[in-house]
């Protein structure tokens, strides 16, 4: 997609690394097709963005969690007549606290989200991707996915299964010209944390990142098809700590911050 003036599909466009996806695709030249739930901030960006780059830039609202939403935005990736090239799987939810204190419907949200909506838009995109021989798949996942983590334990359970589903796909289509990545920030300044209900005001100011930064790494990750891409110095060596310790101290470890956090 480097350069590309095909058109993106992004979900979660309406705040956070959503937005910096969006803006940086269509400073690309590209048509952008902006997901999420919140019209009116996904109207304003539309605005913004075609009056900037001059770009086609369509809204699409749905809830991602509601199948007959969901539905209407497989049916606009597998639209043959008007090709989306690039699918952002961006739009994702957190929850924090001790599991069996969790509101499950909330729980069973975050999966409905985070994973199955993620798993029918990248089936729906790349049927057409693969007949074309060209595209890209997004899928943004989490450092949280490398390990289990306390305190995060559906999260970290559905971005464990985003860069292990993501890892496979990208295996599938190697050589079909279709490039399919995992990006995996860590602490990153959006809306993310305060949505999960997170104090996030004892993280260091050194491990966050801005949306822009993981947005800028993760479309040159996809550009070079790299299968997992983790955004930030810091961030790739504690996914390269994690990667080598036992699933038993790492978790420890986790419940550690997370008890010394709270
Ligand atoms: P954010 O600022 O809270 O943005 C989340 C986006 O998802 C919003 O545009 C929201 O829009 C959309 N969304 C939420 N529920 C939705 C639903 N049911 N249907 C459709 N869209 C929905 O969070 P962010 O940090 O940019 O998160 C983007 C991705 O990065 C997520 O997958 C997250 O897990 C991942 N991530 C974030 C961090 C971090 O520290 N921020 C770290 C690692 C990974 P509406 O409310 O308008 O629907």
């Amino acid at each position: 997609m480097a350069g590309s003036t095909g058109t993106a599909l992004v979900t979660g466009a309406s705040a956070g690394i959503g937005t910096a996806f969006a803006r940086q695709i269509a400073a690309r030249g590209s048509g952008v097709i902006l997901v999420a739930r919140d019209r009116e901030r996904l109207q304003a960006l539309a605005d913004d963005i075609a009056s900037r780059h001059g770009v086609a830039v369509e809204v699409l609202v749905a809830d991602l969690t509601d199948p007959a939403q969901l539905a209407a935005v497989e049916a606009r990736l597998g639209d043959r007549a008007r090709p989306v090239d690039l699918l952002v799987n961006n739009a994702g939810i957190g929850t924090f606290g001790r599991f069996c204190d969790l509101d499950v419907e909330t729980e069973t949200r975050e999966i409905a989200l985070n994973v199955v909506a993620l798993v029918r838009l990248t089936h729906a995109a790349l049927a057409p991707m693969v007949e074309r021989g060209r595209g890209g798949v997004l899928n943004v996942s989490s450092l949280a996915g490398g390990q289990p983590t306390p305190a995060n334990a559906t999260y970290a359970a559905t971005k464990a299964f985003v860069t292990s589903f993501t890892q496979s796909v990208h295996e599938e289509l190697r050589g079909t010209g279709v490039h399919v990545t995992a990006v995996c920030p860590g602490f990153t300044r959006t809306e993310f944390q305060e949505r999960a209900g997170f104090d996030s005001s004892k993280v260091p100011g050194f491990l966050w990142q801005t949306a822009e930064e993981v947005a800028t790494g993760a479309l040159a990750a996809l550009d070079h098809n790299r299968a997992v891409y983790v955004p930030g110095t810091l961030n790739r060596v504690t996914a390269g700590f994690v990667s080598v310790l036992p699933d038993a101290l790492t978790r420890r470890a986790a419940a550690f911050i997370v008890e010394r956090s709270e």
